[in-house]
């Protein structure tokens, strides 16, 4: 045995390393850091829990270990024996949290690496049912390499049997599940996968975005109104931008409110789009396809639905207006933006003035600002009693922070290295320093040279702003009881006239 190669030796890595630079060119630097990390690990049948927010390379994790099987058995006489064996028809199994999710890692895996995978959701497998094939067949004699699976599937009939198959089993070499996520549940998600002992490796990386400037703004129109026309500057940069939003409800004012600004020469509905839970499955899917293949196609407004892992390329900006409910929540939406190498993002989060009431109450209850100290203070409403949705902890620790947003979460999510990662944008030297930062240090807003010619993205038509104030209007048709009582003595009248009228003159008398 000792004459056998492990993939985590030094000479293992330099031959997963030569593997990859000569089999993905288009890789010019070859494995990124994490992959580096990871890889030999996986492919030597160990554990590993990665937490790598900094986008892309996740599905590399799963592809590389695939092509590397297959190099090495088809290409056998030129590798050293392992101390794993190497499948013909290597297999990964991967648990997906959202069918997107797993239709966009196929996708990634077929165009970066030519590699066939299977994304086993409702449509998917009605699709192949009502095509006559039976996918289960196909799955146990691995004509798939990956097969991305939402958990609801993994205790149907089907994937038992496809789970028992001995030739299915024989070629896993790995099951994962995709979402690491920061944060203190992490380690209970650990030790129920049994990740514990010597050949499980925790891997972190930092989720600091390096590339993406941070600014926060307070809205200074209703979250509930018509019009954001904070919005328009940001858009007119001409930026693709992903705009996050809580309720289907505001994504949908905020369509109307873009569509009536939209310039004679632009296409609005070419322009906007909606991504959400009422739109199809198809049409989500062609979205994230236009704002990566359509030029005229800028600005995405999404609920929560794209949350989790849709990777979209030329995704430059993303404006949250209103705060997502959790910090974590907020973050995981802003990195779909930016995550081209060599572009610089914005991160637009706007809050209102009745949150950050809110978390001025609560920072003044807690009496320090950390999320620790936070977590302990009772959240309660103006009548004193306990609420039922207090705010997010780490939310409340970031729209507090008055000296440096990133060095802000950096501290939330631990990231390391330790000394660095805590020092304002400045002292860190970082590419893009953060609103805060820029306002101490009085850098002036920059804004970079629009994206593409103005011909295709003509600027969105600012809004007038009306600064007087707008009287509140009386609600004429909400009625006092009197006039209740008139109205529907009335109706009672019409009913009696109309029914009698019809009576003699309808064609199809009662
Ligand atoms: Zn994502
Ligand atoms: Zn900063």
């Amino acid at each position: 045995m000792s004459s056998r190669f492990s993939f985590t030796s030094n000479e293992g890595v330099k031959i997963v390393n030569s593997i990859v630079t000569r089999l993905v060119p288009k890789w010019i630097n070859g494995l990124r850091k994490l992959q580096l990390i990871c890889i030999p690990k996986i492919l030597n049948l160990e554990d590993v829990f990665a937490i790598d927010a900094m986008g892309g390379g996740k599905s590399a994790l799963f592809g590389i270990p695939i092509l590397l099987h297959l190099e090495i058995s088809q290409n056998a006489d030129s590798y050293p024996l392992f101390n794993v064996p190497i499948r013909l028809d290597p297999i990964g199994v991967v648990v997906t949290p959202t069918k997107g999710l797993a239709n966009n890692i196929v996708k990634r895996l077929k165009e970066d690496l030519g590699i066939n995978g299977f994304a086993y959701t409702s449509e998917n497998l009605s699709l192949k049912r009502r095509a006559g094939i039976d996918i289960v067949k196909e799955i146990t004699s691995c004509q798939y390499r990956i097969v991305c699976i939402n958990p609801e599937h993994l205790c149907e009939r089907e994937w038992y049997l496809i789970s028992n198959s001995t030739l299915f089993r024989q070629n896993i070499i790995f099951a994962c599940a995709e979402e690491g996520h920061p944060g203190p549940p992490f380690l209970s998600v650990c030790l129920t996968l049994g990740f514990s002992g010597s050949r499980f490796h925790l891997i972190c990386c930092s989720n600091e975005h390096s590339n993406t400037k941070i600014i926060l703004h307070t809205l200074t129109s209703a979250i509930g109104g018509t019009e954001f026309p904070q919005i328009i500057p940001y858009l007119n940069q001409q930026c693709k931008t992903v705009i996050h939003v809580q309720t289907i409800d505001l994504g949908y004012c905020i369509f109307m409110f873009l569509f009536n600004l939209t310039p004679a020469s632009s296409n609005p509905l070419c322009r906007i789009h909606m991504y959400n839970s009422l739109a199809s499955e198809k049409y989500n899917k062609k979205t994230i396809e236009l704002i990566d293949t359509d030029p005229q196609c800028q600005v995405v407004i999404a609920t929560k639905a794209l949350s989790l892992g849709i990777h979209v390329e030329e995704l430059r900006d993303s404006i949250a207006v209103g705060t997502a409910d959790t910090q974590d929540n907020g973050k995981q939406d802003a990195e779909h933006a930016g995550r081209k190498e060599g572009v610089i993002a914005h991160r637009i989060i706007f809050t209102t003035t009745t949150e950050l009431n809110k978390v001025r109450k609560i920072v003044e209850a807690s009496g320090e600002v950390s999320v620790a100290a936070i977590s302990k203070v009772k959240q309660t409403t103006k009548t004193k009693k306990e609420t039922k949705n207090p705010l997010d902890p780490a939310k409340v620790v970031f729209l507090a922070e008055t000296v440096c947003q990133v060095a802000c979460e950096n501290i939330i999510y631990d990231n390391p290295p330790l000394e660095l990662s805590r020092m304002d944008c400045i002292q860190a030297e970082r590419l893009v320093p953060c609103d805060l930062c820029c306002t101490h240090y009085h850098i002036p807003e920059n804004h970079f040279p629009p994206s593409t010619d103005e011909m295709t993205l003509p600027p969105f038509i600012m809004p007038t702003i009306t600064t007087k104030k707008r009287k509140p209007r009386k609600k004429v048709d909400k009625l006092k009881e009197k006039e209740l009582e008139v109205v529907g003595m009335a109706f009672l009248v019409y009913e009696t006239q109309l029914y009698a009228e019809e009576r003699l003159v309808a064609p199809h008398r009662y």
